[in-house]
């Protein structure tokens, strides 16, 4: 518990001190760190004495913060200086939050490795030259090297929940619509949700309990009340969990992540929990309805930065170049390949093929997924399927990056809230997370069974 601005200048010491002894890490885009160390040092008063006392945080490089850089790791918004707060920022600063830093992403959060940046890949904490995951690899990686309490970052189809899998934290996704989107760049709207790393998940809850609620700014943010979290070992152990896979079925498993599946789904059984198998055959379409829909938003999403409207505008004398020339220089390979993807998927003589046929695949997976949650609390699956692998392994092989967001997509596509949990390592000592994922607006399910696994050691952490 820290209890004295003195004790806080101290933590802002240490985390330059590992931002400075580790710069391969590369997870830090812009450092305030000293402004807010000098602001505290200056007045006893100036921290809120709020939830998030002494607690020190990094942010994804797309959420908006005034008067600092947010490019989105992009080159297109290389001189962006942010005229305004994300609702998020704004509540994080009302509860004595300390936001020291924003994070590298991959460019405007497409991608599963860190490795899309214009300002260079993040390497993982944990293994040599290994990849952090993606897109919020910065903010995974600033938590697990113990750089920041706690790290914001987006989930579209997983990029909180697999970088934290990868470098061995806690990566939340809540349901769609408990925290304001207001103020983070958007990549695909009706999918993106901000999400929480952490090493505790106390400094989870707390976080999280401050930035959820409803904004007026961000008409699809829930008016859904926040219940009160309150643990009790008998009531968590009476939770039935489902388990929508059989991973028997899955070739490209990792034989470390089933060995940790298998070893978690068994200690719960020990337990007592009631474990169920279920049938979720629409699950197998996901990906495919994934990459069709978030393609077509982030196509049109994007299309604001054209040089004219907003981004680096290239030097041309007539207008036709000057878009053509903006968008060429400005976006880099992954989102260039996306605008392309989603612009194809739109036009008139796909639609019907493509984008329609993935919406009502996007409403089947949602009846499946509320026809399971009439009978089980949770449910339980990998987050990823594989480990983290080296730097450059699949940067030239965009499809096999796609397919590993197989058991993050699903969750997305219908709204719910999932968490990754660190619970085991690789004979090669590298993390693995597992997820649990529960109802619309149920987190506190999430939070409990974390608890439980953590007071029971199951957790790396
Ligand atoms: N890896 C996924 C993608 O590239 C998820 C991205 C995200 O959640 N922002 O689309």
């Amino acid at each position: 518990m820290i209890s004295t601005n003195l004790e806080i200048s101290k933590k802002i010491d240490s985390f330059n001190e590992i931002l400075d002894s580790s710069p391969h890490l590369n997870c830090v885009v812009s450092n305030f760190s000293q402004k807010i160390k000098s602001e505290i040092c200056s007045s006893e008063q100036s921290i809120k004495k709020g939830s998030l006392y002494g607690k020190t945080i990094a942010i994804k490089n797309n959420i908006n913060i005034k008067n600092v850089k947010i490019d989105c790791s992009s080159k297109i918004l290389q001189n962006y200086i942010s005229p305004y707060n994300a609702t998020v920022i704004d509540r994080i600063e009302e509860e004595g939050g300390l936001i020291l830093c924003t994070t590298n992403m991959d460019e405007f959060a497409m991608g599963s490795s860190t490795e899309y940046s214009i300002h260079g890949p993040t390497l993982n904490w944990h293994g040599d030259n290994m990849v952090a995951g993606g897109s919020s690899g910065g903010s995974a990686v600033a938590v697990s090297s113990g750089m920041v309490d706690l790290a914001l970052g987006s989930d579209t189809g997983g990029s909180v929940r697999q970088p934290a899998s990868f470098c061995g934290v806690y990566g939340l996704k809540p349901t769609y619509g408990r925290v304001s989107r207001y103020g983070l760049t958007a990549f695909a709207s009706s999918f993106d949700q901000i999400g929480v790393f952490s090493r505790k998940i106390n400094d989870m809850q707390k976080l999280f309990f401050t930035i959820s609620g409803h904004d007026k700014k961000d008409s699809t943010s829930s008016k859904n009340k926040l219940q009160p979290f309150d643990y009790n070992e008998k009531k968590v152990k009476s939770m039935k969990i489902g388990l929508p896979y059989r991973l028997d079925q899955f070739k490209h498993l990792s034989k470390d992540v089933l060995e940790c599946y298998n070893k978690t789904v068994n200690f719960l059984k020990k337990s007592g929990f009631e474990i169920v198998q279920l049938d979720m055959d629409s699950l197998k379409y996901a990906v495919s309805a994934y990459y069709i829909l978030t393609t077509a938003e982030a196509s049109s999403n994007l299309a604001r930065f054209d040089g004219i409207r907003y981004g680096e505008r290239s030097v041309n004398s007539d207008i036709d170049s000057i878009y053509f020339d903006s968008k060429t220089d400005g976006f880099g390979e992954e989102v260039k390949r996306r605008i392309i993807i989603g612009t194809y998927v739109l036009s008139s003589g796909y639609y019907d093929q493509f984008y329609s046929k993935a919406q009502k695949v996007r409403k089947i997976i949602k009846t499946d997924f509320d026809k399971a949650f009439s009978s089980v609390d949770m449910l339980f699956l990998p987050t990823c399927p594989e480990l983290p692998y080296e730097l450059g392994k699949k940067k030239g092989d965009p499809l096999s990056m796609y397919l590993s967001d197989i058991f993050t997509v699903p969750m997305n596509l219908s709204g719910i809230p999932a968490i990754s949990v660190p619970l085991g390592l690789s004979d090669k000592k590298l993390p693995i997370g597992m997820q649990f994922a529960s109802n619309n607006f149920e987190e506190n399910k999430l939070f409990s069974i974390c608890r439980f696994l953590s007071e029971n050691n199951r957790t790396i952490i």
